[in-house]
Formats: C-alpha cells, sequence, structure tokens
C-alpha cells in the first residue's frame, strides 16, 4: 500500500463537515504519488460523487485534452480538489467545509512534495494566491518555499464562456517553461550553496 492509499482510507469515512450527509462517495484525488505537478480544482460534482473520482465530467475531459497539450497524462500528475465531497446542487464551498477539509488536501501535497502548483479555478487560487483576483493572475506564477504555484481559471470556465478556451489552452501551454525555469533556478541555487564548500578546499 502506497502512503496515498493509506490516507485514502483515512479520508473515505471522514465526517468533518455536513458534506458527508449528502456526499454519495468521498472524492481525495487521483494521479502520481511522485508527481512534479499538482493541479488543484474546487469541489467534486454530480459525476465525481458518483464515481468517487476527481475532473471525470465535461471539465475532467476538457482538463484531459489540456493535459494532451503540454504532452501529459493524468497518470503523469496529480488532480485533487480543495474539499472533497460535493456540495448539494453544485453550490459553492462554504468557508467552515474548505476550512474542515485542509488538513487532507495539505496531506495529500506533503505526501507528493510536487515541484508545481497549479491552480483551477477561484477557490483554490484563494488559498494559494490570497487576495488575487483570477482575471489579472491567470497564466501567472510565483515561488514560495520551493514550489512553483501557477493559476489558472477552472476548465468548467471555458464551459460556460467559450472565448475562455483559448485563454484556458494559452495558460496550459506556459506550464513546462514554467516548470523549466523554476527547476533551472532551484539547480543555481543548489550550485551556490555548494561553491563556498569547493573554495574552501583550496
Ligand atoms: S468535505 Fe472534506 S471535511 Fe467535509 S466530510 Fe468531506 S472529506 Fe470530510
Amino acid at each position: 500500500m502506497s502512503a496515498l492509499t493509506d490516507l485514502y482510507e483515512e479520508i473515505a469515512p471522514c465526517q468533518q463537515c455536513t458534506l458527508s450527509k449528502t456526499r454519495t462517495m468521498v472524492v481525495p484525488g487521483e494521479g502520481a504519488e511522485n508527481a512534479d505537478i499538482v493541479f488543484i480544482g474546487e469541489a467534486p460534482g454530480w459525476h465525481e460523487d458518483k464515481q468517487g473520482r476527481p475532473f471525470v465530467g465535461p471539465a475532467g475531459k476538457f482538463l484531459d485534452d489540456l493535459l494532451g497539450l503540454i504532452g501529459l497524462k493524468r497518470s503523469d500528475v496529480y488532480i485533487a480538489n480543495i474539499i472533497k465531497c460535493r456540495p448539494p446542487d453544485n453550490r459553492d464551498p462554504l468557508p467552515p467545509e474548505i476550512g474542515a477539509c485542509k488538513k487532507w488536501l495539505d496531506r495529500q501535497l506533503e505526501i507528493i512534495r510536487p515541484k508545481m502548483i497549479v491552480t483551477l479555478g477561484r477557490y483554490s487560487m484563494a488559498r494559494y494566491f490570497p487576495g488575487q483576483v483570477i482575471s489579472k493572475i491567470h497564466g501567472t506564477s510565483k515561488k514560495e518555499d520551493g514550489i512553483i504555484y501557477f493559476a489558472m481559471y477552472h476548465p468548467a470556465a471555458a464551459l460556460h464562456q467559450q472565448k475562455l478556451r483559448q485563454v484556458i489552452e494559452d495558460d496550459m501551454r506556459k506550464i513546462p517553461q514554467v516548470l523549466a525555469d523554476g527547476s533551472a533556478a532551484d539547480e543555481e541555487d543548489e550550485k551556490k550553496e555548494e561553491r563556498p564548500e569547493q573554495l574552501s578546499m583550496f
């Protein structure tokens, strides 16, 4: 059993907020335990609630297409949501629900230790880019504590507003370069840390 599988068993019976009363299945997340990139959306929808898997409805199909644009599959990355149970009638998640569910996502990220976190939509953006507006910061990144954060619209936004489809695709295409730049900066920092020791040898 992997650490993530163990964690899923802990999450499955969770009753730490009232969504436990209306959900069909908990939707913890899925993907590679050693993924470089974690995509974080908002909340499970109708399809996800029935299957216990994230992003399996129309927005998930678009996310698969987006991953394909940069040569990735679902199994190459990790996909999760800010909350693990479906809000009734797909309403927005409430602050107490987001707060109660935070520990699960935090533990997933502790296990995966990704190089990059991509926020999909307003709710995950609010956690990692507090006080920001998605129409202003989508397609931009920042680095904190060794992790690159990159903000995108939620794929479902393209289903409601066709004009956003191109915007979302263009943002997705930036990800490989943002990840490469961030990794190169890490290597440069490591070299700088090594240099004083090397000099002291002579
Ligand atoms: S949404 Fe999160 S905190 Fe609430 S019951 Fe589901 S797993 Fe537990």
